[in-house]
């Protein structure tokens, strides 16, 4: 049996390693258009500024493949495939057969609508690739970066240009930092610490109207009554799934492809897993939740009928010195609040009508981070 699995993300990975446990003799070929075996993606951010080694940053050393005799084929790219007769096609113009297909194509960087995304100069941030790009231009000297984007990504992404001697601006079209990881009342606590960051600017409840331009090269962005100068943008505005070849192929898709809970799609044979799929309804955009469907898709290929079981998949934000961790149900019938203003140390619980705990935001101090995590996962 061929098990063809598309992309060579965390769930890529999972999965094959998964596969070749469950059956030793099948044939597993990983088909990815990067050119670098499968690495921790959530590192780029830091690698912008931080050199990271080998062993931190590759999941596992190419004689893990060998060993395994699973197949990394590099630098290819799918552009079609046909679910009827189970045929893959690259974009060397190649074709390949399968016997279970896993589409593990994840996501690319949602590029908001705005005139000037085509400038020299605006960048995103999602693959190996991106990352040399981006540091080619750091090399050849950057003063002034706008970040489009206060989330996660966005502010990890402008401690590293800080380190790396940028002065950046961030720019949130929310009103408060962090809407999906923090309550207002945690975000006002952050927010009033990350405003002390030097070389630091972060502007909220504003959008940027336009990219602008000189000679084809990025000078700047354009926002409600301000001009903001930048000669790198840095777009970090949220991930959309990678769809587009299976839709072509007919297969049921939403925001992402779209799978029951044993990750099968909606053609026969053809699963899909990670950032790429909506499995249940839900997308997740996370790397644990990428690596236990990776594993999930392996075995519902392989007979075993095991469902993806979401579980709770908290936030962590190691940025400017402060530490952030949000888990769960950010709301509920009853909160209780502990605030240091002169360590910075936040801590809230929220418990729902049964007096259970639904869900925490820890800043500063996250000694009891997966003591709480492991208390909303039963409650
Ligand atoms: C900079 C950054 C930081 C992050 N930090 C965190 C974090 O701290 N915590 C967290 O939980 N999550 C984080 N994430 C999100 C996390 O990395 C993703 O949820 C996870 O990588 C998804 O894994 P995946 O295998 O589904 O897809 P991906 O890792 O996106 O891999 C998909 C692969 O498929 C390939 N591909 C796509 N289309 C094709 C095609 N047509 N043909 C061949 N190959 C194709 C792509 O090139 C890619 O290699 C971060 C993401 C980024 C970009």
């Amino acid at each position: 049996m061929k098990i063809a699995i598309i992309g060579s993300g965390i769930a890529a990975f999972e999965a094959a390693g998964t596969a070749r446990t469950l059956s030793p003799e099948a044939e597993i070929v990983l088909y990815s258009r990067e050119r670098v075996r499968p690495y921790r993606r959530p590192a780029l951010s830091r690698m912008a500024s931080e050199e990271v080694s080998e062993v931190q940053f590759y999941i596992k050393p190419q004689a893990f493949y060998d060993e395994n005799r699973i197949r990394l084929e590099l630098g290819r790219t799918l552009t079609a495939f046909d679910p009827d007769v189970r045929q893959l096609k690259f974009d060397t113009g190649e074709t390949e057969s399968y016997d279970k297909l896993l589409l593990a194509t994840g996501a690319h960087c949602f590029l908001p609508p705005v005139p000037g995304m085509e400038l020299d100069g605006v960048m995103s941030l999602r693959e190996y690739a991106d990352l040399e790009r981006l540091r080619a231009r750091l090399d050849a000297g950057v003063g002034r970066v706008v970040v489009i984007g206060g989330g996660l990504l966005g502010l990890e992404l402008a401690q590293s240009l800080l380190e790396r001697g940028c002065e950046v601006t961030v720019v949130e079209s929310c009103p408060v930092l962090l809407p999906r990881n923090l309550d207002e009342e945690a975000a006002a606590v952050v927010q009033a610490m990350l405003g002390k960051v030097k070389k630091l600017t972060l502007l909220f409840g504003s959008s940027v109207s336009s990219i602008l331009g000189e000679g084809g090269r990025v000078r700047g962005v354009e926002l409600p009554g301000q001009t903001v100068p930048a000669d790198l943008v840095m777009v970090s505005a949220g991930a959309r799934a990678n769809i587009a070849e299976a839709a072509a192929a007919g297969l049921k898709c939403n925001r992402g492809i779209v799978t029951d809970c044993l990750m099968k799609t909606s053609a026969p044979d053809v699963y899909a897993a990670g950032d790429c799929a909506e499995a249940g309804g839900a997308s997740y955009g996370l790397y644990e939740a990428a690596r236990m469907m990776g594993a999930a898709a392996a075995r519902n290929m392989l007979g075993e009928a095991q469902p993806f079981v979401p579980q709770i998949y908290p936030a962590r934000l190691s940025v400017f010195g402060l530490k952030i961790f949000s888990a769960g149900t950010l709301s509920g019938a009853r909160c209780e609040v502990e605030h240091n203003p002169e360590t910075g140390v936040f801590r809230k619980l929220f418990y729902n009508e049964a007096g259970c705990l639904a869900g925490c935001i820890l800043v500063g101090d996250l000694r009891d981070a997966l003591k709480l995590q492991n208390q909303i996962a039963v409650s």
